[in-house]
C-alpha cells in the first residue's frame, strides 16, 4: 500500500513537455526534435495539430494516419511507450482560449517547445516556459519539401522514418497526394 503512494508522488513530479505539429508527415526533422526533448524531460506529448484537416493538399493524412506513423516510428526506435502520448487536437477559431483548449485535452504539462511563432506566444502569455528547438536542415526536413517530393516523383524516403513510408503505401499516401494535386489544378 505504502509502495503505491510512493510511486503517485514520484509520477507527479514528472517533467512533462508538450511539441505541437501537423506532422503532415511526420518527418526526419520531428523525429530529431523528439528525440531531444525525450533526452531533457521524463515525458513527452505530442499533439497532432489541425486533427479536424486532410484529404487537401498541405493536409493529407488523416489525425488516426499521423498517429499511426508516429508511434510505429517511436516504436521503430526502441522509445518506451510510457514516455509520450500522442493527442489529436482540432484548431479552434479563438487563438486566445488556444491553450485552455490544449490544455483540457492533454495531461498536465509545464514545458512548451515549438518552433511556431504564433504556439510559441500563445503559450509565453500564459505563463508557460517555452524552448525553440534547434531547426534540423530545414531546407529539406520539412512537411512541405516532403509533399512536393512525393508529388515530383523524387527521392523522399530519405527525409522520413520507415514507418512513414509503410503507413503511405498501407493508405496509398503517393497516390492520394498525386490525386488531390491534379483537383486542385482542375478546380483554379
Ligand atoms: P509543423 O509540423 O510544421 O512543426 C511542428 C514542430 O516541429 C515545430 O514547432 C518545429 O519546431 C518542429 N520542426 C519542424 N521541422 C523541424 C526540423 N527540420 N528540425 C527540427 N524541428 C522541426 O507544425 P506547426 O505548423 O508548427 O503546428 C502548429 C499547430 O498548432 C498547427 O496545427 C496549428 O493549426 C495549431 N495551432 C492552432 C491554433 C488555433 O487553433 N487557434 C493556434 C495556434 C496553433
Amino acid at each position: 500500500m505504502f509502495g503505491k503512494i510512493t510511486s503517485l508522488s514520484d509520477n507527479m513530479q514528472k517533467v512533462r513537455a508538450i511539441l505541437i505539429g501537423r506532422m503532415q508527415p511526420i518527418h526526419n526533422g520531428h523525429m530529431q526534435i523528439i528525440n531531444e526533448i525525450l533526452n531533457e524531460v521524463d515525458e513527452i506529448i505530442i499533439g497532432i495539430g489541425s486533427a479536424q484537416l486532410s484529404h487537401e493538399i498541405k493536409d493529407p493524412f488523416t489525425a488516426g494516419e499521423r498517429i499511426v506513423m508516429i508511434n510505429q516510428a517511436l516504436a521503430d526506435e526502441g522509445v518506451d511507450p510510457s514516455r509520450y502520448y500522442i493527442i489529436p487536437m482540432q484548431d479552434i477559431n479563438f487563438n486566445a482560449i488556444w491553450v485552455s483548449h490544449v490544455k483540457m485535452l492533454t495531461p498536465p504539462f509545464s514545458i512548451v517547445y515549438s518552433g511556431n511563432s504564433l504556439v510559441k506566444q500563445l503559450f509565453k502569455e500564459e505563463g508557460f516556459e517555452v524552448r525553440q528547438p534547434p531547426l534540423y536542415d530545414r531546407m529539406h526536413l520539412s512537411g512541405t519539401e516532403v509533399r512536393r517530393r512525393i508529388l515530383e516523383d523524387e527521392n523522399w524516403h530519405e527525409l522520413v522514418p520507415r514507418a512513414t513510408v509503410e503507413v503511405l503505401a498501407e493508405i496509398n499516401g503517393v497516390e492520394r497526394i498525386k490525386n488531390l494535386s491534379i483537383k486542385e489544378i482542375s478546380e483554379i
